[in-house]
C-alpha cells in the first residue's frame, strides 16, 4: 500500500482518507481545469462508497474554476468518455479507480475527444497542482451544473446501431447470459443492453451499491462464483466486468472462467470477419491476437502498455480494433477507449454468428499457457542491462520500448517494472505451463545477475 497520492499520466489515484480525499479532489480538479481550454466538463463515476463524495467535490471545483459541469452520476468510463465526446465538452473527469479495492479512489482527465489527455497536457496539470496555480472564478463566474440522465442510453443506442453488429440475429438466439457487475457502474448499463440484445440476463451483483464482493480485477481466478452460476443456470456465456466497465472477462457454457486474453482475442476475430483492417494491442497481450489476425490476413502492431499509448496508436494507424489483453476492448467505430458492454455485444455477434458455443470457438485457438507474477526489485530496474543479459540467455529479439520484452522462438517474456509498487511485474507467455515455468526461472536468473552487478 502506497503513503503517497500516485500519478499516471491521466489521472492520480490513493488511498481514500490517507493520500487521496475531497481537499485532494478539489486541488486536482483545480489543477485540470487550468490546464485545459475553456469550456464545459462532462462528470462520471463508479460506485465506491467515496465516489459520491468525490464527485460532488470535483463538480464543486470545477463549478469555482468557471466551468459549468454535466453531471452523469454513476456512469461507466466508456459512457462517460462517449458523453464528452458527444456534448462537445472541452474535458471530462471521472471518479474512479478502476479495478482497485473499494480503499482506493482516482480522477481520471479526459480531453475534449473524451480520450486520457496526453503526456504533456499530464504533465501541465501535475506542475499546476504542485504549484497550486488554480483559476478560481470571482462571485459572477461560477458555473453551472446539469445533470445528463440519458448518458447510459445514448450508450446503449450508439453500441445498437454498430455495423459490426447484427442484431436481429443475436436477438433471435435469445443468449441466456449470467452477469456480474461486480455492484459498479456496468449495473446502471449492461443488463439493459444485454436484455435489448435479446438476452434472458440472470443479475449477479449487478445493484449499484459499491459492495465490491469480490476481488474487482476481472480475471478467471476471481471468476469462481459466477462460474458456478453458470452452470447452476445453464447459461451460454457469464460476462464479468471491473468497477468501471472498461474491462471485461468470461465463463464459457460450461461454467469455466477463461483466460481473461480471449476476451480482446475474440473480440479481434469477431470484428475481423466483418471488415479489414490494422490491429493494435500493448505489448503485454497474449500472441492469440496476432493468431486470430494472421487468419484474417492482417496485421498486429504492439505498443507500450496502457490505454493512452494503445489508443494513440490505433488513432494514428486507422485500426479497425485493438486493446489490451487483460480484458480491454477497444473499437474505435464506437469510441477510442476500453469497453466492457461493448465486449459483451461483440461476444455475443461471434456466438450468434458462428453458431458455436464459446468452448468450442475458444477450443479452435492455438492452446497457449500465461502467468502474471510480480518480483520485488532488489536493486534498479536497469532496462539495457537487463535486455543485454535475456540477449544472452537466447532471446530472438528484444524490445525495450517499455521494460524488456523478450522473444525465444513462439514463446515471450515481459518485464516492467512498477515503481508504485517496488515490484518488477513478470508475464510469460509459452504453449505450455513448462514454457512459462522455463521463461520465470530465465527472468529470475536475469534480474539477479543485473543486481549483483549493480
Ligand atoms: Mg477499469
Amino acid at each position: 500500500m502506497s503513503d503517497r497520492l500516485l500519478f499516471s499520466v491521466a489521472g492520480a489515484r490513493g488511498i481514500v482518507g490517507r493520500t487521496i480525499d475531497p481537499d485532494v479532489v478539489v486541488r486536482l480538479c483545480a489543477a485540470f481545469s487550468a490546464a485545459m481550454p475553456e469550456g464545459r466538463v462532462v462528470l462520471g463515476r463508479d460506485t465506491r462508497p467515496s465516489g459520491e463524495a468525490f464527485a460532488r467535490a470535483a463538480a464543486a471545483a470545477l463549478l469555482a474554476c468557471g466551468r459549468d459541469v454535466i453531471d452523469l452520476g454513476v456512469a461507466t468510463t466508456p459512457t462517460t468518455e462517449m458523453a464528452t465526446e458527444r456534448h462537445g465538452a472541452a474535458a471530462g473527469v471521472i471518479v474512479t479507480a478502476s479495478h482497485n479495492p473499494a480503499e482506493w479512489n482516482a480522477l481520471k482527465f479526459l480531453d475534449g475527444r473524451g480520450i486520457f489527455i496526453d503526456p504533456d497536457t499530464g504533465a501541465r496539470v501535475l506542475e499546476h497542482y504542485e504549484r497550486g496555480t488554480f483559476h478560481w472564478a470571482d462571485g459572477r463566474g461560477y458555473g453551472r451544473r446539469v445533470e445528463d440522465p440519458g448518458a447510459s442510453r445514448a450508450h446503449i443506442d450508439a453500441i445498437l446501431a454498430l455495423e459490426a453488429l447484427d442484431v436481429e440475429a443475436i436477438r433471435r438466439r435469445r443468449f441466456r447470459v449470467v452477469l456480474d457487475c461486480i455492484n459498479g457502474a456496468g449495473s446502471v448499463i449492461a443488463p439493459e443492453l444485454l436484455r435489448e440484445l435479446g438476452a434472458e440476463v440472470v443479475e449477479l451483483h449487478c445493484e449499484p451499491s459499491g459492495d465490491f464482493v469480490r476481488d474487482p480485477e476481472p480475471r478467471a481466478e476471481h471468476l469462481g462464483e459466477l462460474a458456478e452460476r453458470v452452470r447452476a443456470e445453464g447459461a451460454d456465456v457469464g460476462f464479468a466486468a471491473d468497477p468501471d466497465a472498461d474491462r471485461l472477462a468470461l465463463v464459457d457454457e460450461t461454467g469455466r472462467a477463461i483466460s481473461e486474453e480471449y476476451t480482446l482475442a475474440l473480440a479481434v476475430d469477431g470484428v475481423l470477419e466483418r471488415t479489414s483492417g490494422p490491429v493494435v494491442v500493448n505489448l503485454s497481450t497474449a500472441s492469440l491476437v496476432e493468431h486470430v489476425a494472421r487468419r484474417h490476413g492482417v496485421s498486429v502492431e504492439r505498443t507500450p502498455v496502457g490505454e493512452a499509448h494503445v489508443v494513440a496508436r490505433m488513432l494514428e494507424t486507422g485500426a479497425v480494433i485493438g486493446g489490451e489483453g487483460n480484458g480491454g476492448v477497444i473499437y474505435p467505430a464506437l469510441h477510442p477507449g476500453r469497453d466492457a458492454p461493448l465486449g459483451m455485444a461483440l461476444i455475443l455477434q461471434i456466438l450468434a454468428s458462428s453458431g458455436q458455443a464459446l468452448s468450442e470457438r475458444i477450443a479452435a485457438y492455438p492452446p497457449f499457457h500465461m502467468t502474471k507474477a510480480k518480483r520485488a526489485l532488489a536493486g534498479p530496474f536497469d532496462t539495457e542491462a537487463i535486455a543485454s543479459e535475456v540477449t544472452g540467455l537466447g532471446a530472438d529479439s528484444v524490445d525495450t520500448r517499455d521494460g524488456v520484452r523478450a522473444t525465444f522462438g513462439d514463446a515471450w517474456i515481459h518485464l516492467r517494472v512498477s515503481n508504485t509498487e517496488g515490484v518488477v511485474r513478470v508475464i510469460a507467455e509459452a504453449p505450455d505451463a513448462e514454457g512459462t515455468r522455463r521463461l520465470e526461472a530465465l527472468a529470475a536468473r536475469a534480474l539477479d545477475r543485473v543486481w549483483a552487478n549493480s
